[in-house]
């Protein structure tokens, strides 16, 4: 399988999964210039995007889905209280799926999970071809076991590493905002995500992607620095036992092949 972030971040998300049968977009938050760009330098030609998965309907996520189905008619699967945040135009090429309810396309077998968010519902995905499983989960509150028994036996994980702790509490964010960030449903930091992923390489995975970080109260540095250390912790060697990325908000991840 292959993965490619086209962005990530507050103002706009796009990860490409392909496989030998099938390509899948996860979200699609960029407008439709922006997506053709990205796309065409990492090679991606969206004419053979198979689906499109949502993962909840803010804005960051959905904006650009419009324009792309009209433009190409691709199927867009997502929960149905997520269908009400979508332009009612794309309706007729939307699926409903639900959490651990897993279905197909092409060889690409994809279970939806649920994930802790302020918004009609949030799902996470685990993508496998019966080979190689890539698991996507961006936007959550906080970790738990169930969540993390979904990124379990994955090849490569992509987790949100939203903010760093210090960096928001003393930030100019106002206080309500703060709180909805470091609340139940808002988003996970830096912490928590490599608490996480150093629990994710004691059972396996290899290869992980830092998502959905924050231009204010985060930096690519600080995210990296805070993961490596966990796994530095965890006695993984980065660049040699486990590989970490980061996904950017303004341009597109290298392609990641595994095999
Ligand atoms: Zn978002
Ligand atoms: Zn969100």
């Amino acid at each position: 399988m292959k993965f490619c972030n086209l962005a990530s971040g507050s103002r706009g998300n796009c990860t490409i999964i392909s496989s030998d049968r099938a390509t899948l977009m996860v979200d699609d938050g960029l407008n439709i210039r922006t997506l053709s760009e990205r796309a065409r330098e990492a090679n991606i030609d969206l004419r053979k995007i198979d689906a499109i998965l949502i993962t909840h309907e803010h804005t960051d996520h959905v904006k650009g889905v419009s324009a792309l189905v009209k433009k190409y008619s691709i199927p867009v699967y997502c929960h149905r209280e997520s269908r009400k945040g979508l332009d009612a135009a794309v309706s007729p090429y939307v699926f409903d799926c639900d959490m651990d309810a897993p279905f197909e396309i092409g060889d690409i077998c994809v279970t939806p999970f649920r994930l802790p968010h302020d918004s009609n519902y949030n799902l996470g995905y685990g993508l496998s071809d019966g080979r190689k499983k890539i698991a996507i989960a961006t936007d959550l509150g906080y970790m738990n076991d169930a969540i993390l028994d979904n990124l379990t036996d994955s090849d490569l994980v992509m987790l949100e590493s939203n903010h760093d702790r210090e960096m928001l509490r003393t930030g100019s964010y106002p206080f309500m905002l703060k709180q909805r960030i470091m609340g139940k449903n808002g988003h996970l930091s830096n912490d928590e995500c490599a608490e996480s992923i150093a629990k994710l390489a004691a059972r396996g995975t290899k290869h992980f992607v830092l998502s959905h970080l924050s231009q204010d109260n985060n930096t690519p540095e600080l995210a990296f620095e805070c993961t490596a250390k966990a796994l530095e912790n965890a006695r993984f060697v980065e660049g040699a036992d486990v590989y970490v990325d980061t996904a950017m908000q303004y341009k597109a991840t290298g392609k990641i092949i595994l095999d």
